[in-house]
């Protein structure tokens, strides 16, 4: 045990953390050159083009340190988005200390000061990382003066480096060997082996990542799960070398995987303790907390003959990822889809393109909803998350909706600028102080509503992408939500209704107007668009008629183009749903959703 060391990366977005996880990885030489490509941890498309590590993945590094000695640096990589941070929470008590990670150009920022609490409240020993330090614009003096006054921790441990370059990456490691203690923890003792993340294979089942806390565990063991009790046969445990690199046994302060045959990672719940069958432990480890979904939209396909296949990609995602919950769900408009909840914004973002990406169905989206209560005259309460189950607003007494404590990282002179925009999103209980120099640490009580639309958006763009955001759940209070329809001829279009606060609904009613006339093609006859609430209409736009035939231009002899024309004619047909008989591509759909 004196030869590991447990630690993760934390970090502000965009400042380095893959990067300088890749460079690690080089150092250790774990894999060859030519087997190398950028960024290995982020393995998904949609998070090496974003940017954004999405599901954690975890690598044992052997590193031979400059006291001669050989040593396992378990390297636990997190995500780094607000969506997730429980799973960074789980993933940060599989260690015993953190990077954290600061680019020199930027200095600390919200999501820095999120996580360092984190690594705190989780007792981890902390190494300061200045990178980026060859950038033009690189302030490391500031920035170290940043973290030893303002965040309080030890400079003499400050480490700098360009993960760029690899200049200072094999002095960090050194730093982890000498400064971040080695696990503790019994081997003899019953097995508590904690999950932090879980990811499923087709041909193996889910691998499970576990940080060993007490006790061994070796194939052939029969484990519990402690949450649910269910139980398994262990066929094979191991390390995270570059590929998975199976051992006769993991023990107490060593992370690794089990397969057990497990299906489902629904199974394997991040934060859960596994234990034997024979020799159970008497206690789980504490801080276990179900996954809650506080976003949620309903999918439909955009070809009705793509349900089935939804269905499949649907369930194949969620094998690996137990956060994703769906339902069926069914519309007037759209036929059968799926409504599902997501743990935010950019979860829901990325279900929907790995859904296109990866399983090939398009697909249209309802309007995002969070979940409300509703306390009805019959003295009973209902949960409601999808206006389609909006009760009788006669029958309602009283409704209420989620908050949550968002706090604001910004340069001094944008104060004024936020402070409107969370005034403008109902914020409550404005408060700030001065966690350094020029910089102002803003929180604010909002609707969770307010925020899951566009909010993080307007604010970058009302910073210049200096703001920073983080948030957290809070409580349920008081709303006045209505039921904002969407007319086209006459008819609503069940998929376009949403649940907004009433002061809201006019500007929310507009808007869907404005964005579905642009959207909606010219057809023969006059399209009426309107925005209602319980049958008032409360805004209402026209598509005119078109006048001429689309052909009409092509003049006569051009039989190649005048085909074309056709051809691109169906092919935006298939991307189209009719609305009784008006035609409404599914950009319209995604319109609505967007902000001015
Ligand atoms: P993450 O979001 O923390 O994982 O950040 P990434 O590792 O994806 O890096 C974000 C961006 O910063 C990428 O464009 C990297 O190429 C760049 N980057 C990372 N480290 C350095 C560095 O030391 N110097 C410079 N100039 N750019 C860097
Ligand atoms: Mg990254």
């Amino acid at each position: 045990m004196k030869h590991i060391r447990n630690f993760s990366i934390i970090a502000h977005i965009d400042h380095g953390k893959s990067t300088l996880a890749d460079r690690m990885i080089q150092k250790c030489k774990l894999i060859s050159d030519r087997e190398f490509k950028d960024q290995l941890l982020d393995n998904m498309d949609i998070e090496r083009e974003r940017g954004i590590t999405i599901k954690s993945q975890t690598i044992c590094l052997p590193y031979q340190a400059r006291d001669g000695q050989t040593y396992d640096l378990n390297l636990v990589d997190t995500p780094g988005h607000v969506d997730f941070s429980y799973e960074v929470s789980r993933a940060l008590t599989s260690c015993e200390g953190a990077l954290l990670l600061i680019d020199a150009a930027q200095g600390v920022e919200a999501q820095t000061l999120a996580n360092l609490y984190l690594a705190m409240e989780n007792d981890l020993e902390i190494i300061p990382v200045i990178n980026k330090i060859d950038l033009p614009s690189a302030e490391p003096e500031k920035v170290a003066l940043q973290i030893e006054e303002d965040l309080g921790l030890d400079g003499s441990l400050i480490q700098y480096c360009s993960a760029k370059t690899g200049k200072g990456v094999e002095d960090i490691l050194e730093a982890i060997v000498k400064h971040l203690p080695p696990p503790e923890g019994d081997p003899d003792k019953e097995l508590q082996a904690l999950i932090f993340d879980a990811h499923y294979d087709a041909f193996r089942g889910t691998i499970i990542s576990v940080r060993i806390i007490n006790g061994t565990i070796k194939a052939g063991d029969v484990i519990r799960f402690m949450s649910n009790g269910t139980e398994y046969r262990v066929e094979e445990v191991g390390l995270f070398k570059f590929r998975r690199e199976a051992e006769k046994k993991l023990s107490a302060g060593q992370i690794g995987y089990i397969l057990a045959g497990v299906k489902t990672v629904r199974d394997t719940r991040p934060g859960d303790t596994i234990t034997l069958r024979d020799r159970p432990c008497a206690k789980a480890l504490p801080g276990f907390k179900e996954v809650q979904q506080v976003v949620f939209s309903s999918l439909y396909p955009i070809s009705t003959d793509d349900y089935e296949d939804l269905a499949a990609a649907l369930e194949k995602l969620q094998l690996n990822d137990a956060a994703l919950s769906f339902q069926k769900d069914s519309s007037a408009a759209l036929g059968f889809g799926f409504r599902c909840g997501f743990l935010g914004l950019l979860h829901l973002e990325v279900v929907q393109e790995r859904l296109e990406r990866e399983f090939d169905v398009s697909l249209i989206l309802t309007v995002p909803s969070v979940k409300y209560n509703f306390y009805l005259s019959d003295g009973t309460k209902i949960e409601v998350d999808n206006p389609a189950h909006f009760p009788d607003p006669a029958k309602i007494q009283r409704v209420e909706e989620p908050f949550i404590r968002a706090t604001i990282l910004i340069p001094e002179r944008y104060m004024g600028a936020v402070m409107t925009l969370c005034m403008e999103r109902r914020g409550e209980n404005t408060s700030y102080h001065y966690p350094m120099p020029g910089r102002i640490e803003f929180t604010c009580e909002l609707p969770l509503a307010e925020v899951i639309y566009d909010f993080y958006d307007r604010l970058k763009s009302i910073t210049q992408g200096y703001g920073s955001f983080d948030y957290e759940m809070l409580d349920y209070r008081l709303s006045d939500l209505v039921k904002l329809d969407i007319l086209v001829n006459g008819e609503i279009v069940d998929a376009l209704s949403q649940l907004v606060h009433r002061n809201n609904s006019r500007a929310r009613g507009l808007h869907a107007c404005e964005m579905l006339k642009e959207e909606i093609p010219r057809q023969m006859f006059k399209i009426a668009i309107q925005a209602a609430i319980g049958g008032n209409i409360i805004a209402r736009t026209n598509v005119s008629a078109l006048r001429k035939d689309v052909t009409a231009k092509c003049y006569g002899g051009d039989i190649s183009r005048k085909r074309k024309l056709l051809e691109k004619q169906k092919e935006g047909k298939k991307r189209m749903k009719t609305v009784g008989n008006v035609d409404i591509p599914q950009t319209a759909f995604l319109a609505v959703l967007r902000s001015e």
